[in-house]
């Protein structure tokens, strides 16, 4: 039944029910390092480490699988230690799922020097300026070496908002041709699953095309890419839903840089299966805590003598009370760590990304119990205090297209 069992694959992909009015569906997907649920959010673990949290704390949060960013493991601890230590699921003492990326983006993104030509990108080291190259092997190599459960191929990004036609066309079909170098050169594909990235911009032509080609390539499975660069989420919606349908059913289908409650949620709608965002960790930082009534900033004086938990009703190790085997932490002493000690971000870090997860794993047992439509409805009310006219127009239309009006009430 799956066309993944053509090509080396070290996945399974179990359709458990599909969406009967939305093109949402719930899946299981089979890793090396165990089973992961579909739909999924997958923290990002830039250093191996998601900052401030343990193994066994990201652990609690029912993460399965996180994100490991193959530039900065390459450039440190850098590949022989890697080699050397058996990859990063020791390095990190992580025994579940590891995602890498190819390293491009954030050479492109960080670097100003970086170039990309046919052989791959060129930039100089952040280290001592020498001139160095990332090519589709290199990154494949590396990505070996860290022995992650699923790696992406070296694609060619360019911001969706570039006015550069021409050169999105070239990027989209360089990543074609930057996909053969990378399962040319894969070394473990029976323990380490490709995906192939789908690029074009915002143009639906391109889009299509790339599908095609990439599809065709038959890898574990597909991620579209070049998205969430600062595009209008219109768009961002045209594209995913236009992809969605043109991929195989029984392969997983990543969203790469997504992100916000509403973007995950409306996106899971049209089809798609694993986002991953810094946000969650990143915005923590600045004492924000992601609820289901919106995001909140702690640091705010109103929550000097709140007593709360971060959000009530949490079943996080942060909220839950001590009597529940919980840390019973108050918005109050979030409030009181955030600007000056670290284990204030850390705590809210816990709680952002379970609450992701969590909201998650609702939408999966609300899409398994036929009842996605209702979720949505009720997440939009809950998020915006039952006030309609706030809804953002982009999400009510997109949810439309594929059957879900906000609008009416259940
Ligand atoms: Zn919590």
């Amino acid at each position: 039944m799956s066309p993944a069992e053509q090509s080396p694959s070290a996945l399974t992909f179990d359709l458990v029910t599909r969406c009967t009015t939305t093109k949402a569906r719930a899946a299981t997907l089979q890793l090396p390092h165990g089973p992961v649920q579909l739909p999924m959010f997958m923290p990002v673990a830039t250093q191996a480490s998601i900052k401030g949290l343990t193994p066994k704390q990201l652990e609690e949060t029912g993460c399965k699988l996180c994100l490991n960013n193959t530039y900065h493991l390459g450039l440190k601890p850098g590949q022989e230690t890697l080699d050397a230590i058996g990859g990063a699921h020791k390095l990190q003492s992580w025994p579940h799922n590891i995602l890498t990326d190819s390293g491009g983006f954030q050479m492109v993104s960080l670097l100003e020097l970086a170039q990309v030509t046919e052989e791959g990108v060129r930039f100089l080291s952040p280290h001592d300026g020498t001139p160095m190259l990332l090519t589709p092997e290199h990154s494949v190599s590396l990505q070996n070496s860290i022995g992650s459960d699923i790696i992406m191929q070296l694609d060619d990004v360019i911001a969706t908002t570039s006015p550069d036609h021409a050169r999105i066309e070239e990027a989209m079909h360089r990543s074609v041709r930057w996909l053969d170098r990378c399962i040319e050169a894969h070394k473990r594909p029976e323990s380490q699953n490709l995906f192939c990235i789908i690029q074009g911009g915002l143009s639906l032509e391109l889009r299509k095309v790339c599908c095609r080609e990439m599809v065709a390539r038959d890898t574990p499975g597909i991620a579209i890419g070049g998205l969430s660069g600062g595009e209008a989420k219109t768009e961002y919606c045209k594209v995913v839903d236009t992809c969605t349908g043109l991929l195989p059913e029984y392969k997983p289908r990543y969203v790469m840089g997504v992100g916000y409650p509403e973007d995950i949620l409306v996106s899971i709608a049209l089809g798609a299966d694993m986002f991953d965002c810094v946000w969650p960790t990143r915005t923590a930082r600045f004492g924000n805590a992601i609820t289901n009534t919106g995001t909140h900033n702690l640091k705010n004086a109103a929550y000097a003598y709140d007593f709360q938990p971060v959000e009530e009703g949490c079943k996080c190790t942060c909220c839950r009370p001590p009597s529940e085997g919980g840390l019973g932490i108050t918005r109050a002493y979030i409030h009181h760590t955030t600007a000056k000690e670290t284990v204030g971000a850390h705590l809210l870090s816990i709680h952002n990304v379970y609450h992701l997860l969590e909201m998650v794993r609702q939408a999966k047992t609300s899409i398994i119990e036929q009842r996605f439509p209702a979720f949505l409805k009720a997440y939009f009310a809950k998020l915006y205090d039952g006030n309609k006219t706030k809804y953002p127009k982009w999400a009510v239309d997109a949810l439309r297209g594929v059957g879900v009006d906000l609008m009416i009430e259940e």
